[in-house]
């Protein structure tokens, strides 16, 4: 895989068969189930100002929330009563919730049941709290590089550095943690090289996930007025992920399914994704976790639904990484 053929296939405007021979890679390493992840969106305080995002710290007019432990736990017991092994803890970078909060949550988690899985997806804290983290059982880590392109990093993430967020992504791979990453497709100014140089990311760090997904404006920030990228480019650059990382979870993310309300997801599931996220967040919570506008999220009977239309199973399973220890070590 060159960059010059990434390119040229993003640019394609006919990219059957490139959604065609994912499905195929998908099928042949990662089987026919679909997994699913429970997400929490706890808190949606930041102290961030990314420019895409809702959530960041200059957004005056959202109404903040941040959920106890009590109230955590309660939306992870409704996701496991209903059968879900993975729970996905995910809020803007809210300090306000301290190493030892965050480690009770983990604990408080893991004690409903050794055979549930945490994912945390809570942005750039130090690796003292990540280890003590994984000490309390947090299993995987989802922390998205947004996008290689330097340049347009900085102009998009305000006194932030993409050099420590890769820094920070290999020692959490270091460190035994199995790692999520990913990209946003179509942040204003980024180009089809940029596309490929991400997915060479991805072909080079072999994540255990990948989480692509298309920039959706957002009506409180800066970027409300850029338009989304089409469904064709992310489904893109999701086949072209599947192909370069074979056996990495791919979620059909929920900002696609955003995108294309009425077939995001069976989109995705046909173009090498094998994941879906289900929404555990109360409800009332639910519209002020405002990443993006009219976010789609979905609730269990919806997903099924899905996945029975895209004629796939739902795998009820925890979903560990499909890339072998060995290989999570060396790179
Ligand atoms: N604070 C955490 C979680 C951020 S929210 C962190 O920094 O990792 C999770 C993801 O939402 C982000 O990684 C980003 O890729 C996505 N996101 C936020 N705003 C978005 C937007 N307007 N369009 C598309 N994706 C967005």
């Amino acid at each position: 895989m060159k960059k010059k053929e990434i390119i040229e296939y993003l640019e394609t405007s006919e990219p059957i068969e490139l959604f065609s021979t994912a499905d195929k890679v998908r099928k042949e390493f990662c089987g026919n189930g679909v997994l699913l992840r429970a997400l929490i969106e706890f808190s949606n305080c930041c102290n961030k100002r990314c420019l895409y995002c809702g959530l960041n710290a200059e957004n005056q007019t959202l109404p903040r929330y941040r959920l106890k432990k009590e109230a955590i736990i309660a939306c992870v017991k409704a996701a496991v009563n209903d059968g879900l092994k993975t729970i996905v803890l995910q809020s803007g970078d809210d300090f306000t919730y301290t190493k030892d909060d965050l480690c009770s949550i983990v604990k408080g988690i893991k004690g409903l049941g050794r055979e549930i899985a945490v994912t945390l997806s809570l942005g750039e804290r130090s690796i003292d709290d990540y280890l003590s983290l994984k000490d309390s059982g947090a299993d995987r880590v989802l922390l998205k590089f947004e996008t290689t392109n330097e340049t347009l990093y900085q102009k998009l993430h305000p006194g932030q550095s993409l050099k420590k967020r890769l820094e920070l992504l290999n020692q959490l791979k270091q460190i035994g943690f199995q790692v999520g990453t990913g990209n946003i497709v179509g942040l204003p100014g980024q180009t089809s090289e940029d596309l490929a140089e991400d997915i060479l990311f991805f072909k080079e760090f072999q994540p255990d996930m990948v989480g692509i997904g298309p920039f959706m404006p957002q009506k409180e920030t800066t970027l409300a007025k850029e338009l989304p990228p089409s469904v064709d480019l992310v489904l893109k650059v999701m086949a072209l992920t599947r192909l370069a990382t074979k056996n990495s979870h791919m979620p059909s993310t929920t900002a696609l399914n955003t995108l294309d309300k009425s077939a995001g997801h069976l989109k995705g599931l046909s173009s090498g994704c094998n994941v879906i996220m289900v929404n555990y967040t109360p409800i009332s919570n639910r519209k002020n976790y405002r990443i993006y506008d009219n976010k789609n999220s979905l609730n269990l009977n919806q997903v099924l639904d899905i996945v029975k239309q895209a004629g796939r199973k739902v795998d009820f399973s925890r979903g560990d990484s499909l890339k072998s220890k060995d290989q999570n070590k060396s790179t």
